[in-house]
């Protein structure tokens, strides 16, 4: 918070965070649950008392039971209350939200705008309007949009003027141009939610396009914000957001530990990491992987290598043109490519089911990123596999941090490794 700029961020954070319309709700904390490893709740969804139309719809999905964070949140988050959530990577978070608010809206009389979700990628946006898309196919008149940047502004303009939809996903930028310009009218909006929050609100110039965009926001509406990391300050400044919020907070890094996912480390030198990526992808069994690089042009460097070696494989970044970007992604999630070549653009939210192998073949810059990246794997409790490949002594630092923070011991990789282990 030292630098002018956040704090002229915070500072405006503050003025708004006045308590004039605070609405009542009990303080509600549930810190630490005792079982935050995969663990499916036992009621049902039907225990929630969610409208027959979303039951009809997540049981298409073939949920069966609501994960332990969404029998925590989901029930508040319907009721209209502000939520903070952390969630273990892969564990069904969007589905709070997006149940929450599709619970809530009216497709007769709900505003349009009635919800603002935002997200820190244009992919993640792209996903979870999907979700939206998903659950609300038995209520259609409820319509959803997704808005963000690389994409031409002129029919997102026209679409906002004339006729806006109930929901928007979008990216901060685009939706703070469009709300500048007057285009998208915020005035009733209900519901507001960040996604990846901690993400979204770190640095001070993409906060300070949120803070431009929930400014537009009544002041009276639920917000309600997601990530699998949400520490210290950034904490305080989510709920600076919110009116006392349900908590759901996991203190203890142990608890974050995915627990089918297998995590091994390999000591090498940066010359040697090619040779062993293509030892690797002979050797293990896989049905997607995805290779996490630190820089734009090695993601496109190595996309190459691996295609001169007639692996499938794909490159995704931010130096694309947006179009590509979705189309890549569209086509990797529906296993037109095996093996996924990409920044840390993917290291979070992105929710593909058939990835089970991670490898870090540049080590993440923290623990934190290491963690969304490798919960790429393993998604709902399922089992996986991440091999990050250590070159430096910054590499290992990351390692260490990584093993003390959230508990888990990672091993050398060994000679080999039985594929039912993983698969
Ligand atoms: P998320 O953590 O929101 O990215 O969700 C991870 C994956 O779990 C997504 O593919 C969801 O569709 C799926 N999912 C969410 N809730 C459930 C549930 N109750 N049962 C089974 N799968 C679920």
């Amino acid at each position: 918070m030292s630098d002018p700029k956040a704090k002229e961020v915070e500072d405006e954070l503050d003025e708004y965070n006045s308590d004039d319309d605070n609405i009542e709700v009990p303080d509600k904390k549930v810190e630490d649950q005792k079982d935050y490893h995969f663990s499916s709740h036992a009621a049902g969804f039907r225990d929630l008392l969610l409208k027959p139309e979303l039951l009809r719809a997540i049981s298409d999905c073939g949920f069966e039971h609501p994960s332990e964070v969404q029998h925590q949140a989901i029930p508040q988050g319907m009721l209209g209350h502000d939520v903070i959530c952390q969630a273990k990577s892969g564990m069904g978070k969007t589905c709070v939200f997006v149940l929450a608010i599709l619970q809530q809206l009216d497709p007769e009389k709900s505003p349009k705008p009635a919800a603002v979700v935002l997200c820190h990628t244009r992919e993640l946006a792209h996903q979870i309007a999907h979700e939206f898309k998903r659950l609300k196919k038995y209520i259609p008149a409820i319509t959803v949009e997704e808005i963000y940047g690389g994409m031409p502004i002129q029919p997102q303009r026209e679409k906002m003027k004339k006729d806006p939809p109930h929901v928007i996903v979008g990216t901060p930028g685009r939706v703070m141009a469009l709300c500048q310009e007057k285009s998208l009218k915020l005035n009733q909006v209900k519901h507001f939610v960040l996604d990846e929050c901690d993400k979204m609100l770190e640095k001070a110039d993409m906060r300070s396009q949120v803070q431009k965009i929930f400014i537009d926001t009544p002041h009276s509406k639920q917000v309600m914000m997601f990530s699998a990391t949400i520490e210290g300050e950034l904490l305080g400044v989510c709920k600076k957001f919110m009116h006392n919020p349900l908590e759901i907070l996991i203190n203890d890094g142990s608890k974050l530990t995915l627990h089918g996912l297998q995590q091994y480390y390999v000591e090498l030198n940066e010359s040697e990491k090619n040779r062993k990526l293509v030892d690797l992808l002979d050797a293990l069994e896989f049905n997607q992987l995805v290779i996490f690089v630190k820089s734009v042009n090695r993601a496109e460097h190595l996309k190459r290598i691996l295609v001169d070696c007639s692996f499938p494989a794909a490159h995704l970044t931010s130096g694309m043109p947006q179009a590509e970007r979705i189309e890549t992604y569209q086509k990797f999630k529906e296993f037109q490519y095996r093996v996924l070549v990409a920044t840390n653009l993917v290291g979070r939210g992105i929710d593909i089911a058939r990835i089970n192998v991670v490898i870090n073949y540049d080590m993440p810059e923290n623990a934190d990123t290491y963690l969304h990246r490798v919960g790429r794997a393993g998604r709902f409790g399922t089992q996986g596999l991440a091999i990050s490949f250590v070159s430096s002594s910054d590499d290992a630092n990351v390692l260490n941090d990584v093993q003390s923070r959230f508990v888990v011991n990672i091993s050398t990789l060994p000679d080999e490794i039985d594929a039912h282990t993983y698969m």
